[in-house]
Parts: structure tokens; C-alpha cells; sequence
């Protein structure tokens, strides 16, 4: 019997993982798809502890972010790159320079990195060259977070977590859970995208594990089970990928828009532009990028800089649902909602993990094991996820917040070493060349033919992956039409 059956291979149910497995817990984790493949893939991948949250008065969480992200600074220095951030301010509105110049003293205190500096206007307009310098801009601020590579942190601590003696399973869903008098009865189905349900069935059919403890980690799908007793409230955000030599950076830039900011990340060779915070009610899957979302992007995006940015500027999007928990009878603006996380009890046994960010799952995944040792009523050893380093040592194919140079070695690595089963999973999750590229359809097509190679694939087969492919990337979410 395991000791914890985990369900949902984001980064929440990954960090759960890596945790238990490394307290000596016996462990298997599902994901109904590819791992990371939902919200933990289409983040604005940073780790910080959110200045806006500041400007709220959420001290609290910006403390929590700030301490977890110096932790992931040691724990996974591949995976984070400091980033000086400059904010533009304004003579009105609620971001005035005087205001944020004290905001980011305090922000630096809770959250580490390079002193914070404040900028006179000459000193903003020569430090960001494409700002536009018809704004009446009084100065700025300049500030320190991290970017990271959101699907390659859960990739990596599921790594650390089968490293751990951590069982994991992709594409393998829980459809029910019993209670019985030790523990749960979890029915789960292998869950093959592009295969009919026959098909599937005849492959492997059901299969029933017995666990003593559930954790619920299913993020923006958290109340699809009917065991669960958490409430969301879910809101889309999409991000726009556009090439650097449209807009050169040195630094990531803040865009203002009333109390709500975007950021202009740089990113290689790219600049990433986003995000929004809308009210969400479409499918979990695949969420669209509509054309009002890139009309607002770019609107802000051109009301800050020199560069007549267009669609045709645009050469990928990604679209990504906050599991956000619902405050009962609390109708304000998606971007007012806490982005607090809560360990929710059901039945006995069973824990939902919900809310939070990508900077604090290590800290929700440290809660949530502690709640499942203590049911368990073994002594484990304490939590040393703060302390251990995520990898022993990084993969030479790749690593670190940069997609991969394009090379069958790589291909060969996420294929025997990193669970990589279909051409969108290589493309989007494990090497971002879907988004990266200028041609990904070309690199997919060559990367499809050495897949075929390693994977044992048919010519059917290899031109059905490049068919589903191409479905994914036009369904919206993941990229711009191929
Ligand atoms: C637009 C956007 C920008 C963001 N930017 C940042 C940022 O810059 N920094 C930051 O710290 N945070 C950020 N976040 C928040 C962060 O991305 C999320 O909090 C985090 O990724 C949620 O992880 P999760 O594991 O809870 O959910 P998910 O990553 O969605 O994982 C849940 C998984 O459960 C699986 N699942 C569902 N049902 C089942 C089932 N029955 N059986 C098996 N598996 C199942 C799903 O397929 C999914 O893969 C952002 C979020 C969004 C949307």
C-alpha cells in the first residue's frame, strides 16, 4: 500500500513529491497528461515576491515569496537568473516615484537581490533606450527579481523526486477514490491524448491503488473531483513572444496601467510581453489567446515604448488559468484575489493544495507532507528540501531558463530520461522551441523524425504527432498558427 498517492504533476504535486520521497514516504504521483502541462508551464516564469502584493499590504506574502525565492537561489541555481527590473513612474496615478521608492527599500529587505535604485528621468530615458519620450515620465525605479523556466522547475524536482524512490506516472488520471477503513481506493485510467478511449482501455485498462493518503494537487482543475472542498476562482492570463530586435532590453521593464502592471521580460533573443487577469469560465485545456487579449497587451505595450508594435509583431502566445481560491461573497477584480495558498482537509486522508504561486510551491509542499506524516503517525525525518539541491548535477543537454540549441542529443535525453513521450511535449514543455524559435514547425518536423527513431514510431505514427502538433499550437494557447 503507498503512503501517499499524489494527483496532479504540476509544480505543486511536484514539489509534493520530491518532499515525501525524500522523508522516506512510498509515493506515486499521476498527471493526467504530459507533466507541467498545465498552469506550471504557462506562467510569466518568475520567482519574486510580487511588488504589487506589496502595494497591497500583503506583507505576509511577500515575505513567504521573498524567503522561498532565496531558497530556490541555492537550491537550483540553473533555474534562476537575476533580473533588474525598471519601473517608469508617472506624475498621477497610484505608481508615483516617491511611493515606489520606498516600496522597493522595503521589497529589497523581504526579498534579497541588488539594492533597489531610484531614477531621475534623464537617468530612466538613457538606461531603457525604447521607452517613449513623449510621456511625462518623472524617473523610475530599478529593482531585483528572478526569471526562471517555470516547466523545467517541475521537470527538474520530478527528477530529484524519482531520484528520491518517487513513483510517477504522465498521462494516467484519477477518476475516483474510495474511502475504506485504512486508507483510499484510487481508480486511475491511462489517458493517452490522440487515442480513443477504446484504444486506450485496450492498452492498460483501469487500475485500482490503494493509498493511505491523498493530496489533491490538480490546480485549476481542483474542483472537478467530488472530494474536494475547494472553491476557485479561476482568472486567464496570456503572454505575447515577441522578437528582441523589435524591442532591444537591457533590463525587464514594468508597464503600468492604472493600479495593474504587465513586464517586458527579455528572454534570448525574445521579449515576452504580459500578462492579463481576466475572469475565466472556457476549457482548462488548451485556453485560447483571443484578439482582444493582444490588443491590450500591445496597447500597453505601445503606450510605454517607441515601437509601433502589431499582431504581425507577435510570432507565439501562451494562455495560463490561476487557480485562485474564491473568497466567499468577495466579487472584486481578478487582480485584487489572493494569491495565498491553503491546505484544505476532506475526508480523513485527503488534503487539496490549492492557490499559491510557482516561487512558494516548495513552502506548500513542506505543509501539505507535514499534515501527511502526521496521519501517517511514522516518524519521518524532518523536511530538508530547503537545504538539498535540487539536482546533484544538471543535465549537459539542457538547463536553466534558455531553451536548448536544437540537437538530436537533447532529443535523445528528454526522450529516455524525461518522460517525453509526444512531439508537443519535446516542443513546448521540454525545450520551449515552440516559442522560441523562428521556425519551430521545421525544427518539429526534424525533431518528429529522430523521435520516430528513439520512440520505435511508425511513419503513421510520426505524421499523426506532427498533425496533433500542430493542433495544439492552433488551438491557441501555445502559440501563434503554424
Ligand atoms: C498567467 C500566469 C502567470 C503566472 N506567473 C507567475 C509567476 O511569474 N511567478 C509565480 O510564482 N507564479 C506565477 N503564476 C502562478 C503559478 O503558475 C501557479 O500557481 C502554479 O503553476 C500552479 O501549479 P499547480 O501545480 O497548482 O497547478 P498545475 O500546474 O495546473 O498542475 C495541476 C495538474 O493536475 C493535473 N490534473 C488535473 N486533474 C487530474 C486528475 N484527475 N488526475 C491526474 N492529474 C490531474 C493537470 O493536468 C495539471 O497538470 C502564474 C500563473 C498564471 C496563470
Amino acid at each position: 500500500m503507498l503512503d501517499l498517492l499524489i494527483v496532479g504533476g504540476g509544480i505543486v504535486g511536484a514539489g509534493i513529491a520530491r518532499d515525501a520521497a525524500m522523508r522516506g514516504m512510498r509515493v506515486m504521483l499521476v498527471e493526467q497528461r504530459d507533466f507541467a502541462s498545465g498552469t506550471s508551464s504557462r506562467s510569466s516564469r518568475l520567482l519574486h515576491g510580487g511588488l504589487r502584493y506589496l502595494a497591497q499590504g500583503r506583507v505576509g506574502l511577500v515575505r513567504e515569496a521573498g524567503r522561498e525565492k532565496q531558497i530556490l537561489r541555492r537550491i537550483a541555481p540553473h533555474l534562476y537568473r537575476p533580473l533588474p527590473f525598471t519601473f517608469p513612474t508617472l506624475p498621477s496615478g497610484p505608481w508615483r516615484r516617491w511611493k515606489l521608492g520606498l516600496g522597493v527599500r522595503i521589497y529589497h529587505l523581504l526579498c534579497g537581490g541588488e539594492r533597489p535604485r531610484v531614477l531621475s528621468r534623464d537617468a530612466l530615458l538613457s538606461q531603457v533606450e525604447p521607452l517613449r519620450r513623449d510621456r511625462d515620465w518623472t524617473g523610475g525605479v530599478v529593482y531585483e527579481d528572478a526569471q526562471t523556466s517555470d516547466a523545467r522547475l517541475v521537470l527538474d524536482t520530478l527528477r530529484s523526486a524519482e531520484l528520491a524512490g518517487a513513483e510517477l506516472r504522465s498521462y494516467t488520471q484519477l477518476v475516483g477514490a474510495s474511502r475504506d477503513g485504512v486508507g483510499w481506493r484510487c481508480q486511475l485510467a491511462r489517458h493517452e491524448p490522440w487515442v480513443s478511449a477504446e484504444e486506450n482501455a485496450e492498452e492498460s485498462g483501469e487500475e485500482e491503488v490503494a493509498a493511505r493518503c491523498v493530496v489533491h494537487a490538480t490546480g485549476p482543475w481542483m474542483e472537478r473531483l467530488p472530494e474536494s472542498r475547494t472553491q476557485l476562482r479561476l482568472t486567464k492570463g496570456v503572454h505575447l513572444v515577441i522578437s528582441a530586435e523589435r524591442l532591444p532590453l537591457t533590463s525587464a521593464v514594468v508597464m503600468s496601467e492604472g493600479d495593474r502592471i504587465l513586464f517586458a521580460l527579455p528572454w534570448g533573443e525574445r521579449v515576452v510581453l504580459g500578462t492579463t487577469d481576466t475572469d475565466y469560465r472556457g476549457p482548462l485545456e488548451e485556453p485560447p489567446c483571443e484578439p482582444e487579449d493582444i490588443e491590450y497587451i500591445l496597447r500597453i505595450a505601445n503606450d510605454t515604448f517607441d515601437a509601433s508594435l502589431a499582431s504581425e509583431d507577435v510570432t507565439a502566445t501562451w494562455a495560463g488559468i490561476r487557480p485562485l481560491l474564491a473568497s466567499p461573497g468577495a466579487a472584486g477584480k481578478p487582480s485584487d484575489t489572493s494569491r495565498r495558498h491553503r491546505i484544505i482537509a476532506g475526508d480523513t486522508g485527503w488534503w487539496d493544495v490549492a492557490g499559491g504561486k510557482l516561487t512558494t510551491y516548495r513552502e506548500m509542499a513542506e505543509e501539505a507532507v507535514d499534515r501527511v506524516a502526521s496521519q501517517l503517525g511514522r516518524r519521518f525525518p524532518p523536511c530538508s528540501t530547503a537545504t538539498t539541491p535540487l539536482l546533484e548535477r544538471e543535465s549537459a543537454a539542457h538547463s536553466g531558463w534558455l531553451p536548448p540549441v536544437v540537437s538530436r542529443s537533447v532529443v535523445e535525453h528528454c526522450c529516455r530520461h524525461e518522460w517525453t513521450r509526444h512531439l508537443d511535449d519535446l516542443m513546448i514543455r521540454r525545450t520551449a522551441w515552440h516559442t522560441y524559435l523562428h521556425s519551430p514547425y521545421e525544427t518539429a518536423t526534424q525533431a518528429a523524425a529522430w523521435m520516430a527513431e528513439l520512440l520505435e514510431w511508425s511513419d503513421q505514427q510520426r505524421e499523426q504527432q506532427l498533425s496533433a502538433y500542430r493542433d495544439v499550437s492552433n488551438r491557441g494557447s501555445s502559440g501563434v498558427g503554424l
